[in-house]
């Protein structure tokens, strides 16, 4: 460890060649300085410690208990990822500082490019996007950019009945139509109804594999030649990859463009907002197109390239997230491909286990066997989906996704996660099996819940908008 403390650091200014990649002079003039210290406030220790250990009891996290949120895979975040991704060699560090300096970096960014890229099945990966709805609008762009190379007019981005609201989202930010395809009685996209779709204004399919209902499109190959034949590409959303990572590449099923979600995947913090990371994998034929800087490996050693042929060009501030791409490489190494993959299987081994486990009421909407998620509906129930939900915080079990995929009335979308074992798999059984019972009894007591929380039921637009995040002022 010392050794990354060690290497030269950060803010050194090459004054004899400023050019090339490194920090310009301060052009910041003298009266914007700060004339005085910042008036920070000055708090006793176990003030701030008490505050910050209540805030801690008031949230709950991936290390508070069973975190049901599906579609998001809420996996433990390993402490090792924390701890090395905390070296002052990556926290203090500045993408403007000589090639020379980050060495380390580079090299650490470039065998995460190389191993995503494998598990992708693709050639080429960007790690700039920021997330994954990021990732969704950079694939997009490049295939515009493709497109308009080759002399095509396609303006219809196709995405399924059952799709996450980032993709239709994405596709219209990123300028085109969005046309829906329908999913057929068996929870799967209706080959029929995309064969009828896709025509040459066709620009892609987005699709998740598993799809939002935690099945696997087993038609994937014949849906990859009904988008290839109209002239379209085909886009991989990442999200869904926990139950296949590292045992079936993207690029098999015929994906051109994949998108990955570091916080989901590959147990990095989701973090309220903060700093997350959505690599993108291309094809040999859109890599061109791929964004600014870009990590390339000349005689060994791997760089920031700038060259712009056709590249969509900057995307964003000019670096990765690092502390998060370094995350997901102790992981990667951590695991190794035979440990992701068998990650993969118990997420599947978790998920059909809960789902074979609970209450007939709560049985999965469509057939088990699922993948790493499965839906389930309440609409049959004498309470809604979200009272399900709040009574499950006071059971420390943190709710499944509510009314998504939109395809379910009064869905809840349950994910277990590999993280969760045995014991606290049966736990969440036992707690969907009492929920039940008091939701036949006394239906109408459900609208105070959770009980055991400082705040029952908030404005949840309100709270997410308008947040008050200030300390309390003690007097
Ligand atoms: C989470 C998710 C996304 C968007 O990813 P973010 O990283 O939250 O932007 C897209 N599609 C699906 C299916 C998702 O679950």
């Amino acid at each position: 460890m010392s050794g990354i403390n060690d290497s030269p650091l950060i803010f050194e200014r090459n004054t004899e060649n400023p050019a090339a990649g490194e920090a310009p002079p301060s052009t910041l003039s003298e009266e914007l300085y700060r004339a005085r210290p910042v008036d920070l406030p000055d708090l006793p220790e176990p003030r701030v410690v008490r505050h910050y250990h209540r805030l801690s009891r008031e949230s709950f996290g991936t290390d508070t208990g069973p975190y049901l949120l599906g579609s998001c895979t809420m996996k433990y975040n390993p402490r090792l990822s924390e701890q090395l991704a905390a070296l002052p060699g990556y926290t203090e560090t500045h993408p403007r500082q000589p090639a020379g300096q980050k060495r380390g970096w580079l090299e650490m960014l470039g065998e995460l490019h190389d191993r995503l890229a494998r598990l992708n099945g693709l050639p080429a990966v960007s790690l700039l996007p920021a997330a994954g709805a990021h990732g969704e609008w950079v694939a997009l762009r490049t295939i515009g950019d493709y497109f308009r190379d080759q002399g095509e007019q396609r303006t219809e981005v196709i995405v399924p009945d059952s799709a996450h609201g980032t993709n239709p989202a994405s596709a219209a930010v990123a300028g085109f139509d969005v046309v829906e395809v329908d999913s057929n009685e068996r929870g799967r996209v209706d080959l029929d109804d995309l064969r009828a779709t896709c025509n040459s204004q066709t620009a892609a399919l987005m699709l998740t594999n598993p799809n939002t209902l935690g099945l696997f499109e087993e038609d994937i190959l014949e849906i990859a030649d009904i988008v290839h034949s109209a002239g379209a590409r085909l886009y991989y959303d990442g999200a869904n990859l926990n139950p296949l990572a590292g045992r079936l590449p993207p690029g098999d099923m015929g994906f051109d463009v994949v998108h990955l979600n570091l916080h989901k995947t590959f147990g990095t913090p989701h973090g309220g907002g903060g700093p997350g990371a959505g690599p993108v994998a291309f094809s040999e034929e859109l890599a061109p197109y791929r964004p600014l800087p870009r990590l390339t490996k000349r005689e060994g050693e791997w760089m920031l390239g700038e060259e712009a042929e056709k590249s969509i060009g900057r995307i964003r501030s000019f670096a990765p997230n690092l502390t998060v791409l370094v995350r997901a490489l102790v992981y990667l190494q951590r695991m190794g491909e035979e440990g992701v993959a068998q990650a993969a299987r118990d997420s599947v081994l978790t998920a059909n286990y809960l789902a074979n486990r609970l209450p007939a009421e709560f049985q999965p909407v469509y057939p088990l066997p699922c993948k790493h998620e499965f839906v389930v509906s309440c609409a049959d129930l004498p309470v809604d989906a979200s009272d399900v939900a709040k009574r499950l915080i006071d059971f420390e079990i943190h709710p499944p996704t509510v009314y998504f995929p939109l395809v379910v009335e009064e869905a809840l979308m349950i994910e277990p996660t590999e993280s969760l074992s045995l014991r606290e798999l049966d736990r969440v059984v036992e707690a969907f099996q009492q929920i039940l019972e008091e939701a036949k009894e006394d239906p109408d007591q459900f609208k105070n819940y959770p009980e055991t929380t400082r705040i029952s039921r908030p404005d949840e637009t309100t709270a997410a908008r308008r947040p008050v995040l200030n300390h309390p002022v003690e007097t």
